[in-house]
């Protein structure tokens, strides 16, 4: 009825207690639901959302909360997990069997990477690395056993912002000849896309525009926006692909408790005036970083040096609070590390998208296996919800940290 995201986040329907319909939907939290009878037991039907049988299974918080997060990405279904990483894993475990072949892109988020190289490794999953700015790179590894890609954009803490509907493309293409030799005999399951979306968060771009069958994102992030829960979503339009996740989700035990889920309710009415805010504060700093005389170069997707700028400009209309800095390679990793422990706003720490900002210094050559054209220390910050003036007179200040002694 309302094109406007906000509008039907604030407006969005859901079911309050006889007579007490307010503006929060109510906190419900339980493990046993009881049942009327044994027929009703023996029954009842949580896949779709018809009825509750097992607080684990759902509850109306957390019903509530997976139709929101579907409507904020544009899909049809949600599938709620304790955490961002949680979310990566359950897509990986619905779906991969011993034999699978995975692939990554370089430059995704470490911990997904971790998971491929320990768990997913022993149980004979095989993982490998493609070069996310090359769909050639990524045609050239899909072999017959390839059963799910991952998709991330931009790349962690490098922020190259890759041609989405160009990876799907390769994809898609491996399916239709896939399917070819399938109906000459060799029976093949379709290689599935996985976005890891938290970046984008439902609001820079649409993923299933772009062609994913499956968005993940961290609600630790700018969902919540609070620094104070840790929760993961996976959403599809597929339903056949939803209830693959849901079974999945069923069989390892993944909870997500009620007051967690209203921690990430109260935060999605505000979450695209949030985003908004954060993206302009984010986009003046990561500008004037680029004028500073210590800094080599900055990387956020809105800069034009920065790679994928092009697809950036094309395929999304905001972005996230992220950007690193590179510094100029005269400055060693001791004088950057200093840089960041004199910051005073900027704390240092994991996550980002809540109200203070966050800073970290990465050493990318170690966590790429391709080569990296940089030399100088990378700092990855954050930008929280302070004035974007003072901000930059933390920066300045800790720029301090970089003269000879
Ligand atoms: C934070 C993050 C995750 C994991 O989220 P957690 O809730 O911290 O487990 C996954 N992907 C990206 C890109 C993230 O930034």
């Amino acid at each position: 009825m309302f094109d406007d995201l906000s509008t039907r986040l604030i407006h969005h329907p859901y079911v309050p207690p006889q007579g007490f319909e307010a503006v929060p939907p109510g906190v419900f939290k339980a493990s046993t639901v009881f049942f009327g009878n044994v027929d009703e037991l023996r029954h009842r039907e949580w896949r779709h959302k018809t009825g509750y049988t097992y607080g684990l299974h759902g509850t109306p918080t957390t019903f509530t909360l997976e139709e929101r997060i579907a409507t904020l990405e544009g899909g049809g279904y949600c599938v709620l997990v304790p955490s961002g990483l949680a979310a990566v894993g359950l897509v990986d475990m619905a779906f991969l069997r011993q034999g699978d072949e995975l692939l990554i892109p370089d430059n995704a988020y470490g911990p997904n990477k971790s998971l491929a190289e320990g768990e997913l490794k022993g149980w004979g999953i095989a993982t490998r690395y493609y070069d996310p700015m090359h769909p050639a790179s990524l045609a050239a590894l899909i072999t017959p056993a390839t059963r799910l890609v991952w998709l991330e954009a931009p790349g962690s803490i490098t922020l190259e912002f890759p041609d989405i509907p160009a990876l799907v493309e390769v994809v898609r293409a491996a399916n239709g000849q896939r399917q070819q030799s399938a109906l000459a005999g060799e029976g093949a399951r379709p290689i599935l896309t996985a976005l890891d979306n938290t970046w984008g968060a439902g609001i820079a771009f649409n993923a299933f525009d772009l062609g994913v069958d499956m968005s993940m994102q961290a609600l630790t992030k700018y969902p919540s926006g609070g620094a104070d829960v840790l929760m993961g979503s996976v959403v599809t339009r597929d339903e056949t692909l939803h209830q693959t996740l849901l079974m999945t989700h069923m069989r390892v035990g993944h909870g997500v408790a009620g007051n967690d889920a209203e921690l990430v309710l109260r935060g999605l009415p505000s979450i695209a005036l949030r985003y908004s805010a954060q993206d302009q504060a984010t986009r003046q700093l990561a500008q004037w970083m680029l004028t500073c005389p210590q800094v080599a170069t900055v990387l956020h997707p809105a800069l034009p040096s920065s790679p994928g700028h092009e697809h950036w400009k094309r395929d999304a209309t905001s972005a996230a609070c992220l950007f690193s800095a590179v510094f100029k390679p005269q400055y060693t990793q001791a004088q950057v590390d200093a840089f960041c422990d004199r910051l005073r706003l900027f704390k240092l720490g994991w996550s980002w998208a809540g109200p203070i900002s966050l800073c970290a210094p990465y050493d990318v050559p170690s966590i790429r296996k391709q080569p990296w054209s940089h030399s100088g220390g990378l700092v990855r910050f954050a930008v929280g919800l302070e004035a974007v003036a003072d901000l930059q007179a933390d920066i300045t200040q800790a720029f301090g940290a970089l003269a000879p002694h």
